[in-house]
């Protein structure tokens, strides 16, 4: 007799003897700089939350009163009924954020990968990635039948080898990429990209989930970053990082939204966010242009959490933003930091093989600018007393 689910129980076990298994914790209360975690009050210091913006009292306003105004569902996807006047209105101050001509909300920013990247390039065509690129790229040019060609992390050397090759072969050329790598905090030469992409012909489309918010002036992203807002092909990002609320984007031109909405089907086929997710949206939007205290308080908590952390002697490795890697090398290790370092009070996962190569395990800490000074200065004297601890410093 087969055992119709038995394969679940031994992958699931394979997955735990590894240690490769998911351990999940429990936030009681809001994702706020300091939290409550597992019954235990901690410093957090591994959430996306860039700017805190998801506990700023406007977000919170606008969210209640949308309930008030539009109930809590769309009732529908939104080709059919659920094009609520609240979508629009956020997708029009999007589109001025960013200096584009319009802008599409994807209800994540995984669906817009996923939905879009496939309907860009077909059979006779070729993407072309950057090694490192992100889960929900990836598996967004696995939908398509167009073929495939990587390129090393950041080399632009390889990039425009590859692009020339391209130029031969195909009909059309895409070339996708994170704006902002996770893992390592760096991020990707976007001008020089849309300058190579130029030459040929090849469209260009940026990933700036941890841009958005964070790099650029006001935090506009990777675009305004390199004085190249409006130029790049498709910037996607997402609601669920920086903006503190959640939702995908994309931002370009009006022919490209009007063929984003029509072709996704990620975005045709499942239902549009509730109203106060818009509104949230609308009002993370506002408060990044009309408080910029935000953005400069998270690069000021940046510079300073990295020169400490520098100065006892950790390595930070390559990163330009507010993801800031404490390296540690082997997996048990970097685990090991992760649990003292949770003893003490700082909440910071180890990010360990496979999602890094074996040798560069580390514990992945992002700044926040809801961060005080007594915070930052709590958390750095919990890495120092677990550094030496485990003899990493
Ligand atoms: C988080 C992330 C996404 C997914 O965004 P969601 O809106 O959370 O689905 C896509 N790309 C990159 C690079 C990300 O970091």
């Amino acid at each position: 007799m087969r055992d119709p689910s038995g394969f679940m129980r031994e992958e699931y076990q394979t997955l735990v003897e590894k240690g490769f298994d998911w351990k999940l914790r429990v936030l009681e209360g809001p994702s706020a700089p300091r939290c409550r975690v597992d019954g235990k009050d901690v410093i957090m210091l591994c959430s996306n939350n860039y700017l805190n913006l998801s506990n700023h009292p406007r977000l919170r306003q606008a969210a209640k009163e949308a309930i008030d105004t539009h109930g809590v569902g769309s009732g529908s996807v939104r080709p059919i009924a659920g094009n609520m006047d609240l979508h629009l209105k956020v997708e029009k101050k999007l589109a001025s954020f960013k200096r584009t001509e319009s802008s599409l909300i994807y209800q994540t920013g995984f669906a817009a990968n996923a939905g879009l990247v496939p309907q860009l390039a077909g059979k006779g065509d070729v993407i072309i990635s950057d090694e490192l690129n992100h889960g929900s790229i990836i598996d967004g040019v696995r939908l398509t039948k167009s073929d495939r060609m990587i390129f090393p992390h950041r080399d632009m050397g390889e990039l425009e080898k590859v692009l020339k090759e391209a130029d031969k072969k195909y009909k059309r050329i895409l070339v996708v990429t994170d704006g902002v790598f996770s893992m390592d905090g760096d991020i990707q030469h976007m001008d020089k990209i849309q300058d190579l992409a130029n030459e040929v012909g090849a469209m260009t489309f940026v990933d700036d989930a941890h841009g958005e918010g964070v790099i650029g002036p006001d935090g506009r992203g990777i675009g305004a970053h390199f004085g190249i807002a409006g130029k790049i092909d498709v910037e996607m990002g997402t609601f669920s990082k920086a903006f503190g609320v959640v939702g995908g984007l994309i931002a370009g031109s009006q022919d490209l939204v009007n063929f984003a909405l029509n072709k996704s089907r990620t975005w045709l086929l499942s239902g549009s966010h509730p109203p106060q997710v818009a509104a949230a949206q609308f009002a993370a939007i506002d408060v990044l242009e009309t408080e910029p205290e935000h953005v400069n308080n998270l690069w000021d908590n940046t510079k300073y959490f990295k020169k400490e952390l520098d100065s006892m002697g950790f390595d930070t490795g390559q990163s330009e933003t507010p993801i800031t890697p404490v390296m540690v090398g082997e997996s048990h290790k970097a685990k090991a930091l992760s649990e003292r370092t949770f003893e003490l009070g700082v909440f910071a996962l180890p990010i360990v093989f496979p999602m890094v190569a074996r040798d560069k395990a580390r514990i992945r800490t992002m700044m926040n600018a809801g961060l005080t000074k007594d915070d930052l200065n709590d958390a750095l004297a919990a890495f120092e007393k677990a550094g030496k601890e485990l003899d990493i410093i």
